[in-house]
């Protein structure tokens, strides 16, 4: 799987007021067209979180609550970003409902569906470009347990087919991480399991051994590279 992301401008302010990190300043490409335009519209806003790696959301998991895990955030796709609220009302003087407004203008859509300002969420938007409507349909305002269907039909839809990984790309995969030394032949035999049950153990997974479809997505992601456009 090859991860398709675009640098974002050293220009882009981080809520400790220093510029972001560089490891995060990178996204989809047209994610990363829309923030440079929201950028120029806006004078500049300020971000907590952009781009995260798998191993940045594997000890983010660890210490927060509700974090997806490694290849499952829409963070992980460059489709996500998380804005300093607090700092952005005051300097701009606008209420939360017109950062909402500035945002979905730009195609981005707050994870929380219902416009709560100060709860859980609020600060975490999805770029589902100009025409959101396919994916704000897979959301229920109401139900948050639905509210992050829309960002993961996007990261279906660009990488779906890359989740399914057949026995032979699964070893290899293993085998560029370095925890497998068996062959490349797709025989699913002792070492392939106990390749797999140390990669369940390393990213969070139950270790049964079994490459079943959450284990394969996250190996997909884990093993994935980058390309920057
Ligand atoms: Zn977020």
């Amino acid at each position: 799987m090859e991860l398709l992301l675009a640098e974002l401008p050293e220009t882009l302010k981080h809520y400790t007021g220093k510029p972001v990190p560089k490891w995060m300043r990178v996204m989809h490409p047209d994610a990363a067209a829309s923030l440079v335009q929201l950028e120029k519209d806006t004078g500049g806003l300020s971000y907590t979180d952009i781009w995260r790696s798998a191993e940045v959301s594997l000890a983010a998991r660890a210490s927060k609550q509700g974090v997806q895990p490694p290849g499952f955030s829409g963070h992980n796709y460059g489709f996500s970003v998380d804005l300093d609220i607090d700092g952005i009302l005051k300097a701009k003087k606008w209420t939360y409902a017109q950062l909402t407004a500035v945002m979905e203008n730009h195609g981005w859509y707050c994870h929380r569906r219902d416009g709560q300002y100060g709860k859980s969420e609020c600060w975490h938007f999805n770029y589902f470009g100009p025409l959101p409507e396919r994916f704000l349909k897979a959301i229920d305002p109401k139900k948050a347990s639905t509210w992050s269907a829309g960002v993961e039909k996007r990261i279906v839809e660009v990488y779906g087919e890359d989740f399914e990984l057949k026995p032979t790309t699964i070893q290899y995969s293993l085998k560029q991480l370095k925890m497998y030394v068996g062959a490349v032949d797709g025989q699913m035999g002792p070492i392939t399991t106990a390749a797999i049950k140390a990669f369940q153990r390393a990213w969070g997974l139950t270790p049964d051994g079994q490459a079943g479809p959450k284990t394969q997505r996250t190996l997909a992601f884990v093993a994935a590279t980058k390309k920057i456009v």
